[in-house]
């Protein structure tokens, strides 16, 4: 079995550190700057005979007032394109805030048919725990979500858990 999962979200909440995690090796480029990503990165996670291939895809986020240049233009098709034929997408979030770009990615996601694995990331911050149960239930309103996964991509923790969760989805 193969399949291809889209790894999409606002710039910086973590989607090439994610990559990184599951491929085990420095691939994609992460840094504090957004867009640093200007081109899709791929990499192929194997697991009992099936194999995904994961996109971290840039430029989903394009606000609509700067679709004229060039670059945005490029990025956001190139973003469109992967999610056409897509077997899961994983939709990354931070662990305590909804923005307006974030608000963009869904909207530009309303059209995929596959599953949509929400990920609230960078949990590590979070001091007080007991804020996490109703931000996720809060988020779950958004959109009927197939599962949403609270995560540190810095730190690894439910990253095996969202592997199991898209792998099973194959
Ligand atoms: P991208 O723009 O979505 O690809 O985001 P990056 O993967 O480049 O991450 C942006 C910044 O957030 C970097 O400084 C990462 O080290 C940091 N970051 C990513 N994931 C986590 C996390 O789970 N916890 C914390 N504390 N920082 C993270
Ligand atoms: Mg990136």
């Amino acid at each position: 079995r193969c399949g291809f999962v889209a790894i999409v979200g606002r710039p910086n909440v973590g989607k090439s550190t994610l990559m990184n995690h599951i491929l085990g090796q420095k691939v994609s480029i992460t840094s504090r700057r957004p867009q640093t990503t200007r081109h899709q990165v791929m990499g192929i996670h194997t697991e009992d005979g099936t194999q995904c291939v994961f996109v971290d895809t840039p430029g989903i986020h394009i606000m609509q007032r700067d679709r004229n240049k060039a670059i945005n233009r490029f990025m956001n098709q190139t973003a469109t394109q992967a999610l056409r034929d897509v077997d899961a997408v994983v939709f990354i979030v931070d662990r305590t805030r909804w923005m307006e770009e974030d608000q963009i990615v869904l909207e530009k996601l309303a059209h995929v048919k596959a599953p949509v694995i929400l990920v609230v990331n960078k949990i590590d911050w979070l001091k007080d725990k007991t804020t996490l149960a109703p931000w996720l239930q809060s988020l779950q309103e958004r959109r009927d979500f197939a599962a949403i996964i609270p995560m540190s991509a810095k730190n690894g923790t439910n990253i095996d858990l969202l592997l199991e969760n898209v792998m099973g989805r194959l």
